[in-house]
């Protein structure tokens, strides 16, 4: 299960900050996640819970925002919105071209960290 250890590492970044302010523990913790990193939220939540057993960051509710993956266009530089179940038939809808650079969708950011 690839969640697992990105759950270790946002858990390794959160107690230490938490321990760090002082914190008596975590309530939430909020994160900006790329579509094309195919994490569940669900299942980050229950390795959290495993993870922070016992630890400051226990019982913390963990909130994902699911950024969507677009893509900026090679030929034009439109961007638009990849089609993730489709991406070999993924295409500019300003020009047809296939070619594009990635602009969003592999984001994995801590934007929130709520602390007691
Ligand atoms: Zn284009």
């Amino acid at each position: 299960m690839h969640e697992l250890p990105f759950t270790k590492s946002i858990f390794r970044t959160v107690s230490a900050k938490a321990a760090q302010a002082g914190a008596e523990g975590v309530s939430r913790v909020v994160l900006e996640v790329g579509q094309l990193r195919d994490y569940i939220p669900e299942i980050v939540q229950k390795y959290w819970d495993y993870v922070a057993e016992g630890t400051i960051a226990e019982g913390a509710k963990i909130e994902i925002n699911i950024i969507p993956a677009t893509v900026r266009c090679r030929d034009c530089g439109h961007v638009y919105e990849l089609d993730v179940k489709n991406i070999q038939e993924s295409h500019c809808p300003g020009c047809g071209c296939v070619k594009g650079e990635l602009e969003t969708g592999r984001e994995l950011r801590i934007v929130g960290i709520e602390i007691f």
